[in-house]
């Protein structure tokens, strides 16, 4: 059976990365959306297991220390990392798998596995990320000042990335990154079998 393929998708935070992916995972259920482990605190409405593996400092140490993670990162003030298994087993079945992490985590994937594709999801402007960010209501201005200026060293390797999407609606971000889900697997390497076999 094909391999499924691992999509990495980094972007500022609050650009809306989980809104769009939750839109696309709406519409193609066939898709493994990796649930990451974290220390940050879960926000009103986010569910243990569903949205991250909300771990204590301790337990996610000892995950690093069990080699449980395929990467994990710093990132202002809490760690982050994706299990390692889970990933694994879902491509092995054949999925598609989506990592929604930050450019060092991505930076680690890539490393290792060199046939990740990278997506780098950007907002229409600054003002309107700003917006995003306020609007959502779950930092502290602080905070929010803290991811803008991660946001800012962000951008400036988006260059490194395979793909640019534009999240100026969700319906086009949605669009856009089901058709690159949908190009890579046009590829001849992916077709081998159908290739070799005429
Ligand atoms: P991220 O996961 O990248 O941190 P979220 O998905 O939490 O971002 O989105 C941040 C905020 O922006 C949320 O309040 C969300 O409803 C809003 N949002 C997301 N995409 C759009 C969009 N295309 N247009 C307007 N608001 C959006
Ligand atoms: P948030 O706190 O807004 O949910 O996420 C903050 C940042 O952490 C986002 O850029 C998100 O992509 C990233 N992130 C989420 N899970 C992981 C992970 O497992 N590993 C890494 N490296 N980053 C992650």
């Amino acid at each position: 059976m094909r391999r499924g393929r691992t999509f990495i998708i980094s972007g500022p935070s609050g650009v809306g990365k989980s809104t769009v992916l939750k839109a696309l995972l709406d519409q193609r259920s066939d898709i493994y959306f990796s649930v990451s482990a974290t220390t940050r605190k879960p926000r009103p409405g986010e569910i243990d297991g569903v949205h991250y593996h909300f771990v204590s400092v301790d337990t996610f140490r000892q995950w690093i220390s069990r080699d449980e993670f395929l990467e994990y990162a710093e990132y202002v003030g809490n760690f982050y990392g994706t299990p390692k298994r889970f990933v694994d087993d879902a491509m092995d079945r054949g999925q598609d798998v989506i990592l929604d992490i930050e450019i060092q985590g991505a930076l680690q994937v890539f490393g290792k596995r060199p046939d990740t594709v990278r997506i780098f999801i950007a907002p229409p402007s600054w003002t309107e990320l700003e917006r995003r960010l306020t609007e959502r209501g779950t930092d502290s201005p602080e905070k929010i000042q803290k991811r803008l200026l991660r946001a800012k060293v962000e951008f400036q390797t988006a260059h490194t990335y395979d793909y640019f999407v534009i999240n100026d609606t969700v319906e086009n971000a949605v669009g856009e990154l089901d058709a690159i889900m949908t190009a890579e697997h046009c590829r001849p390497e992916e077709r081998m079998e159908i290739i070799s076999g005429r």
